[in-house]
């Protein structure tokens, strides 16, 4: 029982785990940089210089090896980068819908609604038709409307 717990929390975590970060570099870092942060965050963090109190950093070892094993690898690099870019379209993206200026219905005071995911209306003015585009943000949450 205690086992099946232990292993619940620890997938939970590595999903949330970012290579990148685990590795102090970003998705623009070359193999060379990714390289050079392995071998000085490895030799920080490795099992075998630590004392045993230290127990946490096997954790932290397992993170930046699995992450260097993923990010050195070109393959497995494009496919992470891929399920990064989807994450944070899926859990960030700022922008919720994109809408068709024509498609507005302004009201008689020129003003369009659109119900936004958190249960509030974003309100659209009809000033957003003279802009060649228009990001419209929801007054109750992070979620924008984009009029093209
Ligand atoms: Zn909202």
């Amino acid at each position: 029982m205690e086992n099946q717990e232990n292993s619940l929390s620890s997938t939970s975590e590595s999903r949330d785990i970012n290579y990148y970060s685990v590795l102090q570099c970003n998705q623009n870092s070359t193999i060379d940089e990714i390289k050079s942060n392995y071998r000085s965050l490895i030799k920080k963090f490795h099992p075998d210089k630590q004392s045993k109190e230290q127990s946490y950093s096997d954790d932290k070892f397992i993170h930046i090896d699995k992450a260097y094993k993923t990010l050195s690898d070109e393959q497995l690099r494009k496919e992470y980068d891929a399920v990064l870019l989807e994450k944070s379209f899926n859990e960030s993206s700022l922008i919720y819908a994109e809408l068709e200026k024509t498609g507005l219905d302004f009201d008689s005071e020129g003003v369009a609604v659109f119900p936004c995911r958190c249960g509030q209306n974003i309100e659209i003015y009809k000033s957003v038709l003279d802009d060649e585009e228009s990001l419209i943000e929801c007054s109750e949450c992070t979620n924008c409307v984009l009029i093209k």
